[in-house]
C-alpha cells in the first residue's frame, strides 16, 4: 500500500481534473483478476499493452484510475509521470519530421508510380469521416505492386498490406513505406523481389485513418488548449463528430476503428464500448464508419489470401479469433500458426491469438477471416520496455527493417504452394 500510495501522490501532485489520464504507468497485474481488469477498464484508463504471463500492463491512468488501484494495493511505476508536458517536448524538438505525414505519404506514393509506372499505380478507395462530413479530410489510398499493372490477373494471388488504423501508432506507415522501397528498388536485380511482384498483385494501405493520424501528427496547440490533455498524442479513433455539434471535441468524438467491423459487431461491452466517450467506442452501427467502409468494400472487389494490419506496440503477431475463446477449426489453426511462426521468424515477435491478449469485437482480422476467409494478421510492432507508441528516432530504422522479411514472406505464402501439409 506504501508504495503504491507514495507513487500515487508523486505522479499527481500537479493534476487538477481527477478522471483525465495523466500519466502512463506500468502496472503489476498479477494479483488482479480478469473481473478486476474489465472494471478497471471502465474508469478512464487507456490500456496500451497488457502481458498476461508476465503479469504487467501499461496504461494511461487518471487520478481516479489511480486511487482504484491504490485501493487494491494493487503496484505500479510511472513511465510517463505527466503524458502532458511529454506531447509538448515531442511537438516542439521536431520529433515528427523523422515520420511521414498524410500528405508526404500521398506524395511519395505518387512519386513511385511515376518513377515506377509499370509496376505500381494508385488508387483511390473512399473518404475520409472529415471529408464525407465536408471539413477537410482526406482520400484512402492503396498503392498496388505487381507486373503487367493495369489488369486485374486472377491467377495471381492478391496480398493486403494495412497500417495506422489506429492513429497514434505513427510507425506503422514506416513500416509499409520500408517494403514499398524494398520492393520498387530491387525490381529487376532481386531474384525474390522480382519473382514476387512477377507473381502477385500487392495492395498497400499506408494509412486507414488519415484525419486520425494527421490529429496526431500536426498536434494542433488549440486543440490541446481547449481538450484534454490527453490529445492529440494519444489519439486512437477517427475523427467522427459522435455528438453531432459540428467540432471535433476529443472528449466526445470519435469512433474505433477496429472495433466497427462487421463479425460479431458489439456482441458485449467488454470486446468494444458503447459509450462514445470511450477510446474503444465501436461506433453507431456495424460499419457506421467511412474508413471501414472503405476497407469492406475494397475487400470484397478484391481476392485477397492473406492480409496484415499493422499496429502498434507490443512485438506481437495476432490472429483471430479475437472474439472469442473457442478455438479456430483444426484445419484454419494449423494454418494461422504455420503462417504466424514463419513471420516472427524474421522478427522474433510472440505469435499468439488475439482473444489470448484480451478480447475484442468488431476488429478487422475476425472480419477479413470469418467473413471472408483471408488469413489475417494484426502484428503490434515495437518493444514494450523501450518502444512504446513513439520510440526513439534512433530505433526507426530498426523497427521497419524488422518487419521486413515478414512482408515479403507473407507475399511469397499467398501463392500457389501449399501452407502447410495437412
Ligand atoms: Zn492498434
Amino acid at each position: 500500500m506504501a508504495k503504491a500510495t507514495l507513487l500515487f501522490t508523486a505522479i499527481f501532485s500537479f493534476s487538477l481534473l481527477s478522471d483525465e489520464p495523466q500519466a502512463l504507468v506500468n502496472i503489476d497485474i498479477t494479483t488482479l483478476s480478469p473481473k478486476d481488469i474489465r472494471e478497471f477498464q471502465s474508469l478512464d484508463v487507456d490500456i496500451t499493452y497488457i502481458d498476461q504471463l508476465r503479469g504487467r500492463m501499461h496504461a494511461l491512468i487518471s487520478p481516479d484510475a489511480a486511487a482504484w488501484l491504490a485501493h487494491r494495493d494493487v503496484s505500479f511505476t510511472p513511465m510517463i509521470d505527466d503524458i502532458s508536458a511529454y506531447a509538448q517536448q515531442l511537438y516542439q524538438s521536431g520529433y515528427f519530421s523523422h515520420f511521414r505525414s498524410y500528405p508526404q505519404m500521398l506524395a511519395e506514393m505518387q512519386e513511385i508510380v511515376d518513377a515506377h509506372p509499370r509496376i505500381a499505380s494508385l488508387h483511390d478507395i473512399g473518404d475520409s469521416y472529415l471529408k464525407t462530413a465536408g471539413r477537410g479530410g482526406y482520400d484512402v489510398w492503396a498503392l498496388k505492386i505487381s507486373d503487367d499493372i493495369a489488369e486485374d490477373d486472377s491467377s495471381e494471388a492478391d496480398v493486403l498490406y494495412m497500417a495506422n488504423i489506429h492513429a497514434r501508432e505513427i510507425i506503422t506507415p514506416e513500416v509499409l513505406f520500408y517494403f514499398i522501397r524494398h520492393l520498387v528498388d530491387n525490381y529487376g536485380r532481386d531474384a525474390y523481389v522480382t519473382h514476387l511482384v512477377n507473381n502477385r498483385e500487392l495492395w498497400i494501405i499506408p494509412s486507414m485513418n488519415p484525419d486520425g493520424h494527421e490529429y496526431v501528427f500536426q498536434g494542433d496547440p488549440e486543440q490541446r488548449d481547449r481538450y484534454s490533455p490527453l490529445e492529440p498524442l494519444w489519439w486512437r479513433k477517427n475523427m467522427r463528430d459522435n455528438n453531432e455539434n459540428g467540432i471535433f471535441d476529443a472528449f466526445n468524438d470519435g469512433v474505433d476503428l477496429n472495433r466497427n467491423f462487421g463479425f460479431s459487431w458489439g456482441i458485449d461491452d467488454n470486446g468494444s464500448s458503447p459509450d462514445p466517450t470511450k477510446g474503444t467506442y465501436r461506433g453507431p452501427v456495424v460499419f457506421s464508419e467511412p474508413e471501414a467502409q472503405n476497407i469492406r468494400d475494397f475487400v470484397k472487389q478484391h481476392q485477397f489470401v492473406i492480409s496484415l494490419s499493422y499496429h502498434s506496440y507490443s512485438n506481437l503477431w495476432l490472429y483471430p479469433w479475437g472474439y472469442t475463446h473457442d478455438p479456430l477449426p483444426e484445419r484454419d489453426a494449423a494454418i494461422f500458426e504455420a503462417l504466424a511462426d514463419s513471420c516472427v521468424f524474421y522478427n522474433n515477435y510472440l505469435a499468439q491469438r488475439g482473444a489470448d491478449l484480451y478480447l475484442v469485437n468488431g476488429d478487422t482480422d475476425d472480419w477479413l477471416y470469418g467473413e471472408c476467409g483471408i488469413w489475417a494478421f494484426s502484428p503490434e510492432v515495437g518493444h514494450p520496455d523501450y518502444d512504446g507508441f513513439f520510440p526513439d528516432t534512433t530505433r526507426i530504422l530498426p523497427l521497419v527493417q524488422e518487419n521486413l522479411g515478414a512482408n515479403l514472406y507473407v507475399a511469397w505464402a499467398a501463392g500457389a504452394e501449399p501452407i502447410v501439409e495437412y
